[in-house]
């Protein structure tokens, strides 16, 4: 059953914003609407798995369309399972909307500019939006399992920190689509990594033979040592690897990559 207060489902799209609250938008596409063959069919956002390029250009100006934000608006970046986070300005979006990317190296991006659309691609990672409830700003980022591990969430706040001044029980977390423990089967050598770092009894290595990693249990985890209020950080609930609307690179391999998209909607 799902919560009563689960995103709205478009056909092509989660609408979250309101887990955000006022001030934002928070969309996480699926794999419906675009133009894209197999394997990528249909709304591949990435241009690095081996699509044909002009039908990723065409996805991302379809959701561009759906957000009602310009195509240059949108910071994607070149995701490399780092922890590094940039500050995105209005400009940004120009460089991804010309190259594919605004910035090389990046798996995280936060702004206070509006409608400065920050842009996370996955394939079974968590996309993890976090926003300050007064909308002093937003970000973005990139959580798969080495990012988990290394602490994105922790690596953005502490960036964050050097030009806002935040309570960290004013902010709100979001976990979009991504794969669950039922379907991350893991090898023991990553598990024990995952043991190591939050402790046998957290749950955030599930089973014996095949351990399942949980991802939005280790994010959680790394929100909560930062002072996020538990009740403040939310899920979509999807597993994108059980759900074949999403593209999971678990489940299918060579895929394509669904967005994550975040923004303040408004200037403060
Ligand atoms: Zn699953």
């Amino acid at each position: 059953m799902k919560p009563s207060n689960f995103p709205t489902e478009r056909p092509t799209s989660i609408d979250a914003s309101h887990f955000l609250g006022e001030a934002f938008s928070l969309i996480f596409t699926n794999r419906r609407g675009g133009v894209s063959d197999a394997p990528f069919d249909s709304l591949n956002l990435g241009f690095r798995g081996g699509d044909n390029p002009m039908s990723v250009s065409s996805n991302r100006a379809t959701v561009a369309s759906q957000l009602g934000v310009s195509v240059e608006r949108f910071v994607y970046l070149h995701q490399v399972h780092g922890t590094t986070v940039r500050r995105a300005g209005s400009e940004d979006g120009r460089k991804a909307a010309e190259t594919g990317d605004a910035f090389p190296k990046t798996d995280g991006a936060y702004s206070d500019r509006p409608l400065t659309v920050l842009a996370v691609l996955t394939a079974d990672c968590l996309p993890l939006a976090i926003g300050h409830k007064e909308g002093l700003f937003v970000a973005m980022l990139h959580a798969g399992w080495k990012g988990t591990l290394e602490n994105i969430a922790s690596a953005a706040l502490n960036e964050i920190r050097k030009e806002f001044s935040f309570r960290p029980f004013d902010l709100r977390a979001v976990m979009g689509p991504g794969i669950g423990p039922c379907c991350y089967h893991v090898d023991e050598g990553r598990a024990n990594l995952f043991v190591e770092r939050y402790g046998e009894g957290s749950g955030v290595v599930q089973g014996g033979a095949r351990p399942g990693l949980d991802l939005y249990r280790a994010n959680r985890a790394n929100l909560l040592e930062e002072g996020v209020k538990e009740e403040n950080i939310n899920t979509t609930g999807i597993c994108t690897c059980c759900n074949p609307d999403y593209f999971s690179y678990r489940r299918e391999g060579v895929t394509g990559r669904q967005g994550a998209f975040a923004f303040l909607k408004t200037g403060k």
